[in-house]
């Protein structure tokens, strides 16, 4: 049986925004292919993972993908430790939030689980050129409920960016993001790359491997 430390998942490609630091290029019209998703998790006989992060593009705008990767979840009986969100918070649906605070009731450890909000100043400057309104975070905090209050957090309030990676439309600016560490990254295509093959553009040029890969 297999076990997964830190996952990150790619729920869509698709976006409202067009930050100038985005690291995976452009918005994609595609969402996750669960039925990849579900392949990977059974070829690697995966049976826990501590950390699931969902992520994007936006992952507010596939709700049904994130309620379908919960079921799958239960049907495989995966135990769940710990549960992440980024999301650029613009479009806090009511069934987004239920899909999330699902997930998170799923997990071993509902209180450390994360509902992160971007705030950077290029988020900002990006709603501001869409015409969208800066996301309240009272408002974020409303809908997660009181339960839940405590896992609200921001991200990147001080665009302070120590390690770096410039992929992306980020690279076409000379941008440069965080590196995050020791992860697998599972795109929307069910293809699974290390923690540095973030780009959309650098993914299609990569060697697709699979989670079994990744397993020791
Ligand atoms: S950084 Fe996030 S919110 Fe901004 S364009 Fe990229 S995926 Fe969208």
């Amino acid at each position: 049986m297999g076990e997964i430390n830190f996952l990150v998942v790619e729920m869509t490609r698709r976006c409202n925004l067009r930050c100038k630091h985005c690291l995976r290029g452009y918005p994609e019209p595609t969402d996750l292919d669960c039925k990849e998703f579900t392949n990977e998790l059974i070829q690697a006989k995966i049976n826990r993972i501590n950390i699931l992060t969902l992520s994007g593009g936006e992952p507010s705008l596939n709700v049904s993908g994130l309620e379908n990767l919960l079921e799958v979840l239960k049907f495989l009986k995966i135990t769940l430790n710990q549960c992440c969100i980024a999301t650029n918070g613009t479009y806090c649906s009511k069934q987004f939030i239920q899909a999330i605070k699902k997930i998170f009731k799923y997990s071993q450890k509902p209180k450390e689980c994360i509902f992160a909000v971007s705030r950077t100043s290029y988020h900002f400057e990006s709603m501001r050129d869409i015409g969208i309104p800066l996301p309240s975070m009272a408002y974020i905090g409303y809908r997660l409920g009181k339960k839940l209050e405590d896992n609200l957090y921001t991200m990147g309030a001080d665009d302070k960016f120590d390690e770096i990676v410039a992929e992306g439309r980020a690279k076409g600016f000379g941008i440069k993001l965080p590196e995050y560490g020791n992860v697998i990254n599972m795109n929307v295509y069910g293809q699974v790359f290390s923690a540095s093959e973030l780009s959309y553009e650098t993914q299609r040029n990569a060697e697709h491997r699979h989670l079994i890969d990744f397993i020791k």
